[in-house]
């Protein structure tokens, strides 16, 4: 197999390669573009992710990445209607919002608090009284708790939307991984797969956890490795909750349409392990029982584990590269890439268009000089 060359090809076939694809083609329709990446990939962190959109419960203070994912949310209702109608794709997002606890924020409360009123983020302190009547599934000794305005995206029917989507626009799809690329000097020509090569203008490596095998071959250190989450679904009708809580080092995901909650996660720098093992996921469900008890007994649908694209200051690589004249990077959302996913796929449009701007620094790959 040898392509015609496209215009753009970009390498990784999760949320952030396809909806850079999705948002290319909305943007400039004539451009041909392909997407590569093996999509049985079962680590893959974008079907592996809880789909919390909680820039404010994750961050705590207002640097450029908080303002990023704060921009990314706020484009989240509009993104996933236009994407539904394109893709045909039903996807679930609530905007309900996400619960803190008390009894898991502890002495941090004053803390939060103070950080969510100072930058403006929507939320309230609702009191022991009002949390017993509203939410009579919580553990009694939860406390008050800080209800915080953000959202929870169903990110299996986000991806699979964005595949589809892309393919309606136009966007070529190749099941294939890349193992090479035939470059000469400071451009690259073609990115090389076990059937072949496809040729392209523009290149951008948008391959998660697997960006750093890439990096290698285009001879660049990019200091990014993964970070593997383990995580379950049980099942709890739903209206048991409609939030999202967040606990100390655990999470509770409704994903609501009768699929139960998503209950996580842990953080292991353990390189491409891919074991799920059974205490561990034992572990999970305890911690989040001590916040919602029916959890205890809830039959367990599924566990896995993902492999979220960490780079050593844990901020996003996004931009265009210094070393290669067509080469472009977006990887590294590492906890928060489904939360990034409609503003990073603008802000990359934007890029390899060349009408960006204002290039954020803080995510510039030239700081790996890449
Ligand atoms: C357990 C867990 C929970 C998470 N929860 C949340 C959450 O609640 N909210 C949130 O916002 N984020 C969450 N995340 C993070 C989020 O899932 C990731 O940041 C995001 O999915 C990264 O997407 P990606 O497309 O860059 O990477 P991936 O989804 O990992 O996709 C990488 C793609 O690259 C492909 N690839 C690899 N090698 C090659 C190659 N050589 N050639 C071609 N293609 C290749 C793979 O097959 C795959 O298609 C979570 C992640 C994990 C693991």
């Amino acid at each position: 197999m040898t392509s015609d060359a496209f215009d753009v090809v970009i390498v990784g076939a999760g949320v952030i390669g396809h909806s850079i694809a999705y948002q290319l083609k909305n943007a400039e329709p004539s451009l041909n573009v392909a997407v590569l990446g093996d999509p049985m990939n079962s680590l893959m962190a974008s079907r592996a992710a809880a789909g919390m959109l909680a820039p404010y419960c994750e961050c705590d203070h207002a640097d450029r990445f908080f303002r990023f994912c704060r921009e990314s949310l706020d484009k989240f209702p509009s993104f996933i209607e236009e994407l539904t109608g394109v893709s045909g794709v039903g996807i679930h997002l609530s905007m309900a919002g996400s619960l803190m606890p008390a009894s898991s924020v502890g002495d941090q409360w004053d803390e939060r608090l103070r950080f969510f009123r100072e930058e403006n983020i929507p939320h309230e302190v609702w009191p022991v009284s009002r949390v017993r009547s509203q939410l009579p599934d919580l553990a009694p000794d939860c406390g008050e708790v800080i209800w915080v305005g953000e959202g929870q995206v169903n990110n299996r029917q986000l991806h699979d939307a964005l595949v589809t989507g892309s393919h309606r626009r136009g966007v070529q799809v190749f099941n294939k991984n890349a193992t090479g690329f035939q470059r000469y000097s400071n451009r690259i020509h073609a990115a090389v797969t076990d059937s072949g090569e496809i040729r392209g203008k523009q290149f951008v490596v948008a391959a998660g956890s697997w960006s750093q095998q890439i990096g290698k071959v285009l001879e660049v250190s990019m200091p990014l490795k993964p970070i593997k989450g383990q995580m379950c679904r049980v099942s709890v009708e739903d209206g048991r909750l409609d939030f999202t809580i967040h606990g100390m080092n655990t999470y509770v995901a409704p994903w609501r349409e009768g699929n139960g909650f998503v209950v996580g996660s842990t953080m292991e720098d353990r390189g491409f392990n891919s074991s799920v093992e059974a205490d561990v996921i034992q572990g999970l469900i305890n911690r989040a029982s001590g916040i919602l008890p029916c959890l205890k007994e809830a039959p367990l649908i599924e566990s896995w584990t993902g492999l979220r694209p960490a780079a050593e200051d844990l901020m996003p690589i996004m931009g265009s590269s210094g070393r290669y004249d067509n080469l472009f990077y977006s990887t590294g959302h590492y906890r928060n890439g489904i939360l990034q996913t409609p503003h990073q796929a603008d802000y990359m449009t934007a890029c390899l268009l060349g009408t960006l701007k204002d290039p954020i620094t803080e995510f510039s790959p030239d700081r790996y000089d890449l």
